[in-house]
């Protein structure tokens, strides 16, 4: 992949705050007058078969199907707290063959139901979820953290319900990791592929997506297809990215490296947004093999309130080091703090010029004099750093509140012109940015709504270009619109794949299950 890609977010750690039991109470009220119906259904036409390939349709599937209180209320929202839908029931799986199963029992339904796997449901805007449908619980198919390997080869096959965090303590124990990373590492393998998995490394290995070998993928059809580049390449292709809309990814061989023992972890911090940018820039030309630079990095705006008004407690500076942030802000008078973050990894045998090398690297940079802070961590430390902040967030009791989160991919050459410096010819760069805010007081949620609906209306209006990461669109227009010339194709897959258009309709891409109009 030929372009580079940078984070830039803007995090805003809430305050103290409410919960959301209310919604929850009433989506499990709602649930209870539909689901008996449902499931004596499901008994009517599920009770005999052997298909071609031997997997039973069976009461034993129908008996998965759970329906209990809290199964229902876990799976009809989801991380962002700001949409919730009702399914019928939940579907926890064992193997595969049991989601092929399921597939298998809808669309020999008259009118088939929605399907949607589930990972962690991580998502913000009802992704993972299957109003009136059945949620394929993937947390059922977990099994510790084995992972098949070729150390050799350097590949890993693990599957798509496994947690990234299992993924790295298993390739671990045999030295090795995947080599790209989100920053975050609770959610799933199939619930990042399908979308992207953008991380601090993409700027040399490319998202997650760019780093897999093969798939096994269960359509929409309820056929199970290994597909890689080389065959049934266009399932392989949709399928990563592709928003859970074309099957259900069972298995991923994704590729892997020699994992380093330590980090460098660093953030360097700025008072203007030029400086910023260009050192991002300077940082993301340097080739791996010039053994010079960051083997990942990142961005990140503080705003200054957030450093003056009230003490927030950070999981990376020491309080002496915020205070110093604080001054930088009354001193320079700048509406903002920037901060690059950057990573430097490091093994016993390069333990002893590794300092050095940070200190080549930093002299090249342009942030503000005596504000470099760094950290010498172990590889996990480093790589579940967002777990920490996690139980930091969920102690306050304000993990569990609403993100309207929106992320852009937003074009380098319509960021501002002014800000660029030479990149390596021919190469695409452009910035991943993240608005990951919490909605955490009343009227917090209207606000930030308000906010991101601007700041997509400004991109509109100024011809910026940006696409959404992790998409929300509310009509079939605005979906068009987001894959522009690829939407052809798209539809022409999906006629193909699910056809009877089952699967992840929380996206809300394409008609609902049981239209005729795909
Ligand atoms: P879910 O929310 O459960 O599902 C997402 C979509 O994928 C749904 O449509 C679902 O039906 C479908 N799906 C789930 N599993 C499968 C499967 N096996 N096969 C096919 N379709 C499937 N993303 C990044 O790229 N980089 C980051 O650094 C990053 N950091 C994050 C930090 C936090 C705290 C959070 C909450 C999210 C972050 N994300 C990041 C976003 C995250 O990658 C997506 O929200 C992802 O979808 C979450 O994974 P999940 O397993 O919870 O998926």
């Amino acid at each position: 992949m030929n372009q580079q890609t940078q984070a830039a977010q803007l995090h805003s750690i809430p305050a103290l705050s409410n919960n959301n039991m209310p919604r929850a109470c009433l989506a499990t009220f709602v649930m209870a007058t539909s689901f008996l119906s449902t499931i004596n259904h499901f008994h009517m036409v599920a009770t005999a078969g052997l298909a071609d390939d031997g997997i039973l349709l069976t009461p034993d599937i129908v008996s998965r199907i759970h329906t209990d209180h809290d199964s229902i209320a876990r799976a009809s929202s989801d991380f962002g707290h700001i949409v919730e839908a009702i399914p019928n029931g939940v579907f926890h799986p064992t193997s595969p063959a049991d989601i092929v199963a399921l597939i298998r029992l809808s669309i020999s339904q008259p009118k088939p139901f929605a399907v949607a796997p589930r990972g962690q449901g991580h998502s913000a805007r009802g992704q993972a979820l299957a109003p009136g449908g059945i949620v394929i619980d993937m947390r059922s198919m977990r099994r510790g953290d084995h992972v098949s390997m070729s150390s050799e080869q350097l590949w890993a096959d693990v599957g798509g319900e496994q947690l990234w965090i299992d993924v790295l303590h298993a390739t671990l124990e045999h030295g090795l990791a995947p080599r790209m990373w989100t920053d975050y590492l609770r959610i799933t393998v199939g619930g990042t592929l399908s979308n992207g998995g953008i991380g601090g490394q993409a700027f040399r290995h490319g998202p997650q997506i760019s780093n897999v070998h093969e798939l096994d993928v269960v359509t929409g059809m309820g056929e199970m297809i290994t597909c890689s580049p080389d065959k049934d390449s266009d399932l392989f292709f949709a399928a990563l990215g592709g928003l859970g809309q074309f099957g259900v990814i069972t298995r991923a061989r994704i590729a892997l490296e020699p994992a380093p023992k330590r980090v460098l972890w660093v953030r360097v911090a700025y008072a203007d947004v030029e400086s910023f940018t260009s050192d991002q820039e300077l940082l993301i030309s340097k080739p791996a093999s010039s053994g010079s630079g960051f083997d990942y990095v990142e961005g990140q705006v503080q705003m200054n309130r957030t450093l003056t008004e009230g003490r927030r407690s950070s999981s990376f500076f020491s309080a002496s080091e915020l205070d110093q942030l604080a001054k930088l802000v009354l001193d320079t008078g700048s509406t903002a703090i920037y901060y690059i973050e950057g990573a430097m990894y490091y093994n016993d045998d390069t333990a002893s010029s590794v300092n050095q090398k940070l200190e080549r690297l930093l002299e090249e940079l342009n942030f503000v004099p005596g504000f470099a802070f760094v950290r010498d961590v172990s590889y996990v430390e480093f790589l579940d750093r967002v777990g920490r902040e996690e139980q930091k967030l969920r102690a306050a009791g304000v993990w569990d509140v609403p993100h309207p989160w929106l992320n852009l991919f937003v074009p380098r050459d319509r960021w501002d012109d002014r800000m660029t410096t030479a990149t390596p010819g021919g190469e695409d760069v452009f910035y991943a940015v993240g608005l990951l805010r919490s909605a955490v007081a009343a009227g917090d949620l209207e606000r930030l709504e308000r906010e991101n609906a601007a700041v997509l209306a400004f991109c509109d209006r100024e011809g910026v270009g940006c696409r959404q990461y992790l998409p929300h669109h509310a009509s079939r227009d605005g979906w068009r619109r987001h894959f522009g010339e690829k939407w052809g194709r798209l539809a022409a897959l999906k006629r193909r794949y699910d056809p009877r258009g089952i699967l992840s309709p929380g996206q809300g891409i394409f008609p609902a299950a049981g239209s005729d109009s795909l």
